[in-house]
């Protein structure tokens, strides 16, 4: 599904020839399971080293690091809020999310950006809820901003696809 600047696929998101892929990490910035796990086998151990340095990072908040052996040239760490049932500010700091890293990317001149479905894991965050919020963070950002090209949403399996494709025909086509 492409629409515009805006692409959903079903994939793996450490395969994605873009300049940059977010990852959905913990505030330790020191590797976990998911795709931060799979985004760290596939970068290699310096992205260890290199996060190392970096001395974790806010929930809602967003810092970068080169790809290493990653088709990637940058990985863009986000970390996402852990689903406490709505009430504990999870929307805005998963919107939060999504406008962190796409701060960075314009400031890092990045045209092409992909990102896994933050928070909607380990962490719990309900899909379909998840999707929307990526979504409208996304269009908003792209609205203002002509320097990012084309942000790719990778969804790991059909049901997290589904989702992201409702929230684009919510958001995207009732205009
Ligand atoms: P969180 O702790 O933020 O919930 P997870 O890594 O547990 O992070 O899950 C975030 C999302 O990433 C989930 O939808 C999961 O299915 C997806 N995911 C896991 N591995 C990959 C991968 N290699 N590429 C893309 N998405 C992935």
């Amino acid at each position: 599904m492409n629409l515009g600047k805006i692409a959903v696929i079903q994939g793996d998101i450490t395969q994605q020839k873009v300049d940059a892929i977010a990852n959905a990490a913990n505030t330790s910035l020191l590797g976990g399971g998911g795709v931060d796990g799979a985004i760290h086998r596939a970068a290699g151990p310096e992205l260890l080293v290199e996060c190392r340095q970096l001395k974790g990072c806010a929930t809602g908040q967003a810092k970068i690091t080169k790809g290493y052996n990653l088709p990637a040239k940058w990985v863009i760490h986000t970390v996402g809020p852990i689903w406490q049932g709505g009430n504990y500010q999870e929307d805005e700091l998963l919107a939060s999310c999504y406008r962190s890293c796409l701060a960075i990317a314009k400031q890092y001149e990045i045209r092409s950006i992909a990102f896994p479905a933050i928070s909607t894991g380990v962490y719990g965050f309900p899909i379909e809820r998840a999707a929307r919020i990526a979504v409208s963070e996304v269009k908003k950002f792209l609205e203002g901003n002509a320097s990012v090209e084309q942000v790719i949403f990778v969804c790991f399996g059909e049901s997290a696809y589904n989702s992201y494709r409702a929230a684009i025909n919510e958001i995207l086509q009732a205009e």
